[in-house]
């Protein structure tokens, strides 16, 4: 294991912006191009602009440390080209190197992996496959913030997170890991109204009402939405799906043709999924193998379907049942890419307006650090098993000490506050000091 991938490790860094991959593994391998995420999918969240305004100089360091440890031809930035701020700051900071920057249009999901990969290289990720298929590594512009921290010996301790919806102040603000999401609420001001709580972005994040519960290694965002949001009854289970796809689905396929991966070449076809659904035989799926290739960006569900249908939780459901059976996926890309991809793309605009979202699209200052008195660090905050703690309650800890160590894969955690272990169970309690 290079140096390099040691001090990754060490520092106990998982993909910031999506399900918590140990960046040490990812980043152990050779690729063609190198590309940082700074494009921030989710309408509504600002904390990869603010990353990007504030450390330019930081990632850009961190960006070539990681070109060259993959050995990659190319390294690139994406950003929506509208931040003009962060996009001022990453010019300037690129500039003299050999790091591009990539300036996207406003439209959703343009921060997804696979469509990213797609923009930039004109590659399609196959599905059952990864970017590195196609010779790319992508990573998340916090994760790269945390790899500038790790070089310099510092472990992550602290998130960016954004705080908006319907509360007083929209913000970005930082904490450490384990803050209750109610203190971030706290630094925004408070929710506006009686409101319910998506922890992440609209469309792919999830609802809590547990405001007890603590910032993770991935937690980007929390939103405030006014209870009867539209929203919010989108987002609901609801318990006629089931009845409403079978008397309202025409078999329009409209959620198919505006599936970003479909237009990429892969198999995904939710009206299939739908179909079956609706009429409970399987035999009307197509073809299972196009189903893993759904990334639940939801854009089916909340902007394509005129009879506000679900077929992305139709896609889910079928997923998870086939992977409970044990069916694995096949790597394929089945199709050409639909020459009219660039057309289906959907403005970030329109599609707020959409969602009734727009009065929420609302700058979002920073606040600050915020500091609760107690954190809670889950100990599972990535993909693979929880950690071992190495902490017994009445500890003193420091921040950056070791306090969990994984046992297969996963990420070393460390104490987000000085203070003293309080509990210790699926999750370390510390009180600070
Ligand atoms: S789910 Fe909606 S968009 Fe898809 S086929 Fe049915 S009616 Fe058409
Ligand atoms: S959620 Fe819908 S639009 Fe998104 S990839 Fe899945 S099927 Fe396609």
């Amino acid at each position: 294991m290079s140096e390099f991938i040691e001090k990754i490790k060490a520092a106990g860094i998982v993909g910031a912006g999506g399900a918590g991959f140990p960046t040490h593994m990812k980043l152990d391998c050779k690729a063609e191009t190198l590309i940082i995420n700074a494009i921030e999918c989710e309408p509504l969240l600002r904390t990869d602009r603010y990353v990007c305004e504030t450390y330019a100089d930081s990632i850009v360091k961190a960006v070539q440390a990681m070109k060259e440890a993959v050995q990659a031809e190319k390294a690139v930035i994406a950003i929506k080209e509208h931040y003009t701020d962060a996009v001022a700051a990453l010019k300037k900071a690129v500039s003299g190197t050999d790091i591009e920057l990539y300036l996207s249009e406003s439209f959703y999901p343009a921060g997804d992996e696979q469509n990213l990969v797609f923009s930039i290289t004109g590659k399609t990720v196959p599905t059952g496959g990864i970017p590195l298929d196609v010779g790319c590594v992508v990573s998340n512009v916090s994760t790269a913030l945390n790899i500038a921290q790790a070089l310099e010996g510092r472990p992550v301790t602290d998130k960016f997170v954004t705080v908006s919806g319907s509360v007083a102040n929209p913000v970005v603000v930082s904490c450490p890991i384990g803050t209750p999401l109610n203190e971030l609420l706290k630094a925004a001001g408070g929710a506006e109204g009686d409101c319910t709580f998506i922890v992440g972005g609209p469309l792919m994040g999830r609802i809590t009402d547990d405001l007890s519960e603590p910032v993770t290694k991935t937690t980007g965002g929390l939103l405030a939405i006014p209870k009867g949001h539209r929203l919010l009854s989108k987002k609901n289970e609801s318990a006629r799906e089931a009845t409403l796809a079978r008397a309202v689905c025409c078999q329009c396929s409209m959620c198919t043709q505006m599936c970003p991966r479909n237009a990429m070449g892969l198999d995904v076809q939710p009206h299939k999924a739908m179909r079956a659904f609706a009429s409970g035989n399987e035999k009307l799926l197509g073809s299972l193998n196009g189903i893993f290739s759904c990334c639940d960006c939801g854009l089916c569900t909340y902007y394509a379907c005129n009879f506000g249908l679900h077929p992305s939780k139709a896609m889910q459901r079928v997923k998870t049942a086939l992977q409970k059976d044990g069916i694995k996926a096949v790597k394929q890309v089945k199709n050409s890419p639909d020459p009219g991809f660039s057309n289906k793309r959907v403005p970030t605009g329109r599609l707020l307006a959409r969602l009734d979202l727009t009065q929420y699209d609302r700058p979002a200052s920073f606040a600050g650090r915020v500091i609760p008195d107690e954190v809670r660090i889950p100990l599972r905050m990535h993909i693979g098993g929880p950690d071992k703690p190495v902490v017994r309650p009445g500890d003193s800890v420091s921040r950056g000490q070791v306090i969990a160590v994984p046992e297969g894969m996963g990420a070393v955690i460390h104490a987000s506050v000085c203070g003293v272990v309080t509990d210790v169970g699926n999750e370390i309690r510390i009180r600070r000091t």
